[in-house]
């Protein structure tokens, strides 16, 4: 067992809003100078850089999980992480068939782009991915799990696209283990004001679109491995892993 300093909720330049700064190589040269070692790339609606971003990690000796930020038809944002790339990119063709059929506008969103581990640019997405699925809360929860996936309600305590600010309270079911939260919360003040929480588990991250936004969102995860899995056993606090925010 080892402690992670992770990251899990990074976007890279295929997001909307997203800067081109965030290539590959500038990002990893970025998290190692303020001592990640474990991150995942989560685009909205999108796997499709993880490819680049995992060789990349690889060849810095970093750990890197494969991850998408979905946005339900609520308008509530879910992380989904997954161990199986395979299964990921199998997740991501589903996905993005239930996405709403609505195109970018490069001019507002500027252009979607899919590179390659040397930054070439291998396509540009015509779809607009910073719009919402058709799958609603729980259907896109089934979704994740039915791949294998790990699914986290990303920035739980944010004023938009959060659980709590589209539905207003956390629903039984699809009941979540561990909840993201932003870079800035202070969490048990945050606990105090929402008793229904304590006793669940909490990730940090960064939810960085630029590098400057790395500084400040992260968290320990104690595990054996970083791994997908091992974050919901450390949430669980399974044979001694456990997680700091
Ligand atoms: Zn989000
Ligand atoms: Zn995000």
């Amino acid at each position: 067992m080892r402690s992670y300093r992770a990251d899990l909720h990074i976007h890279s330049v295929l997001s909307p809003c997203g800067g081109l700064e965030m290539s590959p190589s500038a990002l990893v040269q970025e998290l190692k100078h303020i001592g990640v070692d474990w991150f995942a790339i989560t685009d909205h609606n999108s796997v499709a850089n993880c490819p680049a971003y995992a060789a990349v990690a690889a060849q810095n000796g970093l750990a890197f999980t494969w991850g998408v930020e979905i946005q339900s038809v609520e308008e509530i944002h879910i992380l989904a992480y997954f161990d199986d790339p395979d299964k990921a990119q199998r997740f991501d063709r589903k996905l993005y068939d239930s996405l709403l059929p609505i195109k970018n506008d490069p001019d507002y969103f500027g252009d979607q782009v899919i590179i390659d581990e040397k930054e070439n640019i291998l396509r540009v997405e015509p779809r607009a991915l910073m719009n919402s699925s058709t799958w609603d809360l729980a259907t896109v929860v089934q979704e994740i799990e039915a791949f294998e996936g790990l699914a986290i309600p990303a920035h739980i305590d944010a004023g938009v696209n959060s659980v709590i600010s589209q539905l207003g309270f956390l629903p039984p079911y699809p009941e979540f283990k561990i909840l993201g939260i932003t870079a800035g919360l202070d969490l048990p003040k945050y606990l105090a004001e929402h008793p229904e929480m304590v006793g669940k588990s909490f990730i940090r991250a960064s939810d960085a679109h630029y590098l400057t936004d790395l500084r400040h969102g992260s968290c320990i995860i104690y595990a054996q491995e970083p791994t997908a899995q091992e974050i919901l056993f450390a949430a669980q606090k399974m044979g001694g892993r456990y997680i700091i925010v």
